[in-house]
């Protein structure tokens, strides 16, 4: 499919533009769905995807392939495909990005999707704010259809209680290379438990500039994600990197030669997530930075849970105080109680993952939380107080 070595799904500015139809099956585009069409089956399909270890590229990390399965296997004659190109988490351009540069392959992965677990039915949802996306989608689209690539699908049924495949845009985007190249190779460029790549979104605060966006094999090390994203700083030049975007972890230099791959990363206090790194500044102080974080998060939080809806804010609120000079040492023992509360309690994953920032800045930093508390000063001379009072905080449990 695409040219050697030149990009597997992002199009980068110097890469030809894939856009129109032509350009894209010039570039080999659509050889994977003549091929799938024409010589497997479904089952095969979906057995590649299983073997090429693609897993949920919008952070979840389930193998693809076995999601399909469940779908494939359900007992309904109405199956759907829903492309998920939200980007949720707004520091992502990853979903922007491929709906505005790489549309076609996009539909391809859709169609392909589709294929294989039985579905007659494809949705995609993404930001009315897509507005170049949006209408590079519809405009390949257009041609797919005029070139019957695509069929008109009447729909016959609701989308409600009927099997449904929900995939990200990016994972999508990935199985033609992998119905191309084979599973094996596919899973070449990646590790033993995650095959291929991920589109990054690098942001470095410490510089006023749009992010950079990189595609790496799984298992780059977060040192080489910097370089190839133009980041170059010496360990002692950043505080942190933030991986995972939102509900990411703060992870010092002396952690940046951590492969990128689901478990190592999550093994150090951060996630996948929608695939945002942040460089921060040597001057941010990492007990605002969690602060600020929280606050946003429980912004964020839909409030149907009670651990979730409350806690959060309640870290934020005994962050405030010991930004504002105003914490007490058992202010630590309550954080480390929330830290725990809130995920077990809490329903999805949104409230699973909101603790990874307070959590890593306490585990990588706490010596910024001591200064604060014991010494009434920032330990990077940056923070403003935000309270003038401390509320009392309780234990957590009883
Ligand atoms: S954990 Fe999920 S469902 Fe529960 S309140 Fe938070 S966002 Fe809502």
């Amino acid at each position: 499919m695409p040219e050697k070595n030149s990009f597997r799904v992002l199009r980068r500015a110097e890469d030809s533009d894939a856009r129109p139809l032509a350009a894209y099956r010039s570039l080999g585009g659509y050889a994977a769905l003549e091929k799938a069409i024409r010589q497997q089956t479904p089952e095969q399909i979906i057995q590649q995807v299983v073997d090429s270890r693609l897993r949920g590229l919008g952070g979840a990390g389930r193998l693809a392939g076995e999601k399909w399965r469940l779908v494939r296997k359900a007992n309904d004659e109405q199956k759907y495909v829903i492309c998920n190109a939200y980007d949720a988490d707004s520091r992502s351009y990853v979903a922007r990005t491929l709906l505005a540069l790489n549309p076609h392959q996009v539909i391809e992965g859709i169609v392909l999707a589709a294929y294989a677990v039985g579905a007659s039915e494809a949705y995609l949802f993404t930001r009315s704010l897509y507005t170049e996306g949006i209408a590079a989608v519809q405009t390949a689209l257009g041609e797919a259809l005029d070139a019957n690539l695509v069929g008109r699908f009447p729909a016959q049924y609701g989308l409600w209680d009927k099997p449904t495949s929900i995939n990200n845009v990016e994972t999508l985007a990935n199985v033609p290379l992998i119905i191309n190249e084979g599973a094996a190779a596919f899973a070449g460029s990646g590790t033993v438990i995650t095959g291929g790549c991920k589109i990054l979104t690098v942001h470095d605060f410490a510089v006023d500039a749009e992010p950079t966006l990189v595609e790496v094999p799984f298992g780059t090390t977060l040192r080489d994600i910097l370089t190839q994203a133009g980041v170059r700083r010496a360990d002692d030049e950043l505080r942190a990197i933030v991986v995972g975007g939102a509900e990411g972890g703060a992870l010092p230099a002396s952690l940046l030669d951590t492969p990128y791959d689901f478990d190592a990363i999550e093994n150090v206090g951060a996630i996948v997530g929608p695939g945002v790194i942040e460089v921060l500044p040597v001057a941010t102080c990492m007990v605002a930075w969690a602060m600020e974080r929280s606050r946003y998060l429980g912004k964020e939080s839909c409030g149907k849970c009670v651990p979730c809806r409350l806690g959060v804010k309640r870290i934020e609120g005994i962050l405030e105080g010991i930004v504002s000079d105003l914490g007490v040492s058992g202010d630590l023992d309550v954080l480390d109680e929330f830290a725990d509360y809130v995920p077990n309690g809490s329903l999805c994953g949104f409230g699973v993952q909101a603790t990874n920032p307070l959590k890593t800045a306490k585990r990588y930093w706490p010596e910024h939380f001591t200064t604060h508390i014991q010494e009434q000063q920032c330990p990077t001379k940056t923070c403003l107080p935000v309270r003038a009072h401390r509320f009392v905080t309780k234990h957590v449990l009883p």
